[in-house]
Formats: C-alpha cells, sequence, structure tokens
C-alpha cells in the first residue's frame, strides 16, 4: 500500500522562491572579479535569476543542454546556478585551474551549448574556442563598461543579456530525478569522468548538509564559502544557505590572506569552509599582520586531511572550531563531518584536536563500510583499515555517458580511500589507495607523516611520497617547504616526528624543495613526485 501524501518534487529554484519569501532580505555579499564589493538580497537573486531564464529560453536553451560555467564564486555565478538548472537545463561548472587539454575535453565531452566566463578566464576562451564546435556563444559575466576587447564573434555581456528581460518567469514542472548540475572529476589518472547530479540528490544534500550534525548552517549564519563553485558546487553551499536564510560571502577572486581577512572582519563571517592549502595562507597572514578572526565561530575543512597543527592554530588564536570533513565529487560531495558534539567539545585539548584531525562520522543519508581485499567487513576498532565504500541517495550510480555502473555488488561506491573506523563510528583517511606506502608487508599513511611534520613550526608544507627501496619494497620520502626565514636540520625534525608515529614509518630522507605541485582542487599532486623521485633512495645507495 502507497501513502496518501503529495507527490511534490524536490526542485532547486524552490531553495530560491523560499529565500526570497521567507529571508528576502538577507544578504549575498560579492567581491567583484572587476574589483569593489557587490551586494543585494534572496529577493534581487530571485528576480535577476528569473530574468536570465528569460535570456536563456531567448538564446534557444532547452531542457537538458548542458550550459558551461568558468567562474569564480560571486552573485552572477548563483544566478546561473539557479536560472539553468531551474529551467531544466543542466549547470556544467568547470574547473578553470585545470590543463587546457583537460578542460577542452570536458567541455567537449559534455558538449556544452553555451559558456559563462569570469573575465579572468577570457583568455582560456580566447585559446580554446576553435576545439568546440559545440559551443553557439560565450557570455561573460561583467557589464558592458568592463566587456573585453575581442575577434571573436558571438560574444555577450551577461549584464546586456538580462538587461531587457522580464523578471516574472514560471520555473517548469519536472520530475525531481532530472539532471541539474554537472561536474567532472579532476582525473588525476585518466580522463576525467562527469558526475550528473539530480534536482532530488541535491536538495536532499543540501538538507543533509545543512543539519547540526553537518555543517551547521541557518538562517543566523554568514557564511564564506572559499571553495570554489567550480570544485563539487561549493559543497553545496549555495543550496544549503537560501534553504536555511544564511548570509552568504562570495570571496570572488580574492583566496590570498589579506583579501579574505579583510571579507571576513567586514561582513562578520562566522562560518569559513574550504581545502587546507588556503588556511596555510589566511593563518600565516593572520600572524604576519598580528591579527585576529573576531568574528568567525567555524572552518570547515576538506578535500584534504585538516593537520593538527591547523585544527589548533583555528583553536588557540582565533577561537574558531574547525569542522574536518571529507566527502568527494562523486557524492556531492558532502560523506563525514567531525562536528562539535557536546561529548567532543569537552574533552581535554589534546584528546580533542586528535579526534577533530579524524574526518568524523557520516550524516544522516550516508552509510559506510570499510572492507578488506576479500571484501570482508573491517572491525570498527578505530585500527583495522580497510576500502571505504559508501551508499547514499545524493551518491553517483554511475559517471556521465558511461553505461555502466559505477558500483560494486550491493550498490556501493568505493570511494578508493583508505580508512579506519572507530567504536564511536568516527572514521579516519589513513590514505588515497595509491597514496599508501608498501613498505614490506606494512602499509604507511603518507597522510599522518605529513600531518606530524606540518606541526613543525619551521615547517609551511609538506608531503610525503612512497619512492622505491631495495629491501623494503617501498619507503617514505618526505618533501618540505620551509616557512619563511626558517630553517630545519634533518635529525630536528626526525627528533620532533618520532614518538608522533611509529619508529618504523619515519621518512628513509628528507628533501627540502622551493613549492610542492598542487591539482586544479588543491591537494597535492604526488603522482608527478613520486615518478620524478622514485629512484631517490635507490640513487642514494640505500
Ligand atoms: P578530485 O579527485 O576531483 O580532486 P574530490 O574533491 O572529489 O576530487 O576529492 C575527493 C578525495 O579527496 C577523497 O576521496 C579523499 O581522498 C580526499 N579528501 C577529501 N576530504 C578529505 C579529508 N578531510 N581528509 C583527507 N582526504 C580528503
Amino acid at each position: 500500500m502507497q501513502g496518501n501524501m503529495q507527490k511534490q518534487g524536490l526542485l532547486i529554484p524552490d531553495l530560491l522562491e523560499h529565500a526570497a519569501q521567507y529571508h528576502g532580505s538577507t544578504e549575498i555579499v560579492s567581491r567583484l572579479v572587476e574589483g569593489g564589493i557587490h551586494r543585494y538580497t534572496y529577493a534581487d537573486a530571485l528576480l535577476r535569476s528569473k530574468k536570465l531564464a528569460n535570456a536563456l529560453a531567448r538564446l534557444g536553451v532547452q531542457s537538458g543542454d548542458r550550459v558551461g560555467t568558468l567562474a569564480w564564486n560571486t552573485f552572477r555565478h548563483f544566478e546561473l546556478y539557479y536560472a539553468v538548472s531551474g529551467a531544466g537545463a543542466i549547470t556544467h561548472t568547470i574547473n578553470p585551474r585545470l590543463f587546457p587539454e583537460q578542460i577542452t575535453y570536458i567541455v567537449n565531452h559534455a558538449q556544452d551549448s553555451y559558456l559563462f566566463v569570469d573575465l579572468t578566464f577570457f583568455p582560456i576562451i580566447e585559446k580554446l574556442h576553435n576545439h568546440w564546435p559545440c559551443l553557439k556563444g560565450v557570455v561573460v559575466l561583467t557589464d558592458q563598461d568592463n566587456m573585453p576587447e575581442t575577434n571573436l564573434t558571438n560574444v555577450m555581456c551577461y549584464e546586456d543579456l538580462i538587461s531587457d528581460e522580464s523578471d516574472v518567469f514560471e520555473w517548469p514542472e519536472f520530475e525531481d530525478e532530472q539532471a541539474a548540475t554537472l561536474c567532472y572529476t579532476s582525473g588525476t589518472t585518466g580522463n576525467p569522468k562527469g558526475v550528473l547530479y539530480s534536482h532530488r540528490s541535491t536538495i536532499l544534500h543540501a538538507l543533509g548538509s545543512a543539519q547540526r550534525e553537518g555543517l551547521d548552517i541557518d538562517s543566523e549564519s554568514t557564511v564564506l564559502p572559499v571553495v570554489p563553485m567550480f570544485h563539487v558546487c561549493a559543497w553545496g553551499v549555495p543550496y544549503a544557505a537560501p534553504m536555511t536564510g544564511a548570509k552568504i560571502v562570495f570571496p570572488g577572486a580574492g583566496m590570498d590572506g589579506a583579501s579574505l581577512t579583510e571579507l571576513i572582519q567586514t561582513e562578520k563571517a562566522d562560518l569559513l569552509l574550504g581545502v587546507p592549502t588556503v588556511w596555510l595562507g589566511l593563518l600565516n597572514y593572520l600572524d604576519q599582520q598580528s591579527q585576529v578572526l573576531e568574528s568567525v565561530e567555524r572552518v570547515v575543512i576538506g578535500g584534504s586531511a585538516a593537520p593538527v597543527s591547523m585544527i589548533q592554530a583555528f583553536d588557540e588564536k582565533h577561537d574558531a572550531f574547525v569542522i574536518h570533513a571529507w566527502g568527494m565529487t562523486e557524492m556531492s560531495p558532502l560523506g563525514t563531518v567531525c562536528a562539535p558534539t557536546r561529548a567532543l567539545k569537552d574533552l581535554p585539548k589534546t584528546e580533542r584536536y586528535a579526534l577533530q584531525s579524524k574526518q568524523g562520522r557520516p550524516v544522516f543519508g550516508v552509510q559506510l563500510k570499510i572492507i578488506d581485499d576479500e571484501g570482508k567487513e573491517c572491525q570498527r576498532d578505530g585500527v583495522e583499515f580497510g576500502r571505504l565504500l559508501v551508499k547514499g541517495p545524493w551518491i553517483a550510480g554511475q559517471y556521465y555517458l558511461e553505461d555502466s555502473s559505477a558500483l560494486e555488488i550491493g550498490g556501493w561506491f568505493d570511494t578508493g580511500d583508505v580508512a579506519t573506523i572507530d567504536p564511536q563510528g568516527y572514521m579516519q583517511i589513513v590514505d588515497r589507495k595509491k597514496d599508501v606506502i608498501k613498505s614490506g608487508g606494512e602499509w604507511i599513511s603518507s597522510i599522518e607523516l605529513e600531518n606530524v611534520a606540518v606541526g613543525h613550526p619551521s615547517v609551511q608544507e609538506a608531503c610525503v611520497i612512497g619512492v622505491l627501496h631495495p629491501k623494503w619494497d617501498e619507503r617514505p620520502l618526505l618533501l618540505l617547504v620551509l616557512a619563511e626565514g626558517k630553517s630545519c636540520d634533518d635529525s630536528e625534525l626526525l627528533e620532533f616526528m618520532s614518538g608522533k608515529v611509529a619508529k618504523w614509518s619515519l621518512p628513509d630522507a628528507i628533501l627540502v624543495v622551493d613549492t610542492l605541485p598542487h591539482t586544479a582542487t588543491g591537494k597535492l599532486m604526488k603522482k608527478d613526485l613520486r615518478e620524478e623521485y622514485k629512484n631517490f633512495l635507490i640513487d642514494m645507495g640505500e
């Protein structure tokens, strides 16, 4: 027997309709790419999104068409999220930091009909447009005064495009399983793969992520997503914020310490979200300027592991609580959150930091398990580790335009991560499966070594890779970027690290480098480093 309730679809534009009606005067503040600050309200955002939806119809964009964006976090990108998906088309967010070949591939694979681009990324279009026969036109996200000079045809100005359109638009009704947003993984091996979110999965993810045990967003929050809208939809903030009526502060292209500090202080942001490398820049800047973040209560850190030293610095210097979170593009992205429960907050500091450095427990909607190589479930004892599998309504079942399912038997998705789960359900990432160092019969976590090394005051950033060893197959090599003006000798660092990690897992060699390479989503690019330093120990005569 079926229930008797209404069959009301979960559609994305309803989030903005809700925000405009019940939180109409709440602000959305953006640092403009052209310079200066823009501010308006949810009520304004809805009207302009409707103008844009009318403009898209005029351009001939149809249900299911892909509309690409190459854009920072600003109010115009936010309008695209709602107008494109709300009109039944698909918002395809493209990461501009990818290599040109990858961007070329992605636009062709997605068959984008139009691209909406920020001024910063217009040169990419000028360079690559010939490779995209699918493209009907380009819209530059700016006003007439700032339009770039170009020889390209069919380049439009965003503000001109929408200015004469009506702000009345009836959002079409359709099944909520319809595709809404397309996001490609960074493709560290092989071509990037598309993950196609639906309206339903997006709304369920927003409901899951806004809750207290998730990112805890509500109408009193002033949320500043530093994580880009081209990186898994800024972790869903552009949906969760209007759902709850939170004020949004969009940082535009200003991800450096000075720009972020200014925006956080003037807008009194209390909830920040981003990857560790961004926070490294911010914390360094604040130290140099002897400034304290007054308004910030919580900092959500994900994308890569949050080192204990970072959790401690936010707590002790800025009285800000780090919420460590884990997820991936295929998970919309939220999987687990280390939420500030009463039990967690009551722990003595060192124990609390240690627990906060775990990636946390799943939000309702996400199921997790760890399995060994035979497929048997591992113990949840915080020690045994295995392949991390996930299941849930906002987790991908297959990749865009691929025929076969992406799932294992029983409908589980293999995250490619190796993890432990403790008796309280806290999950900790040991490593990406491909980054784990296989030394003799033992596995060494590169993440654990990196996190301990960056706790040393002379170390700015650390990267551990497995390199060939004649006896142990692989041993850890530690690459370091030193903090400005600091030095540190190997024995001092090894001394600092011993006691914090198992003795046999200490790195065999330490090498200071000027910079470390990062992927388009801010993660350490270990693949190339492994290749470059493959024979490092062998050449040293180990
Ligand atoms: P991409 O592969 O596109 O860079 P994702 O952003 O989807 O992107 O990356 C997902 C991966 O990032 C996870 O599978 C995991 O390895 C890593 N990751 C995400 N959050 C954390 C975290 N808090 N700690 C450690 N690793 C993390």
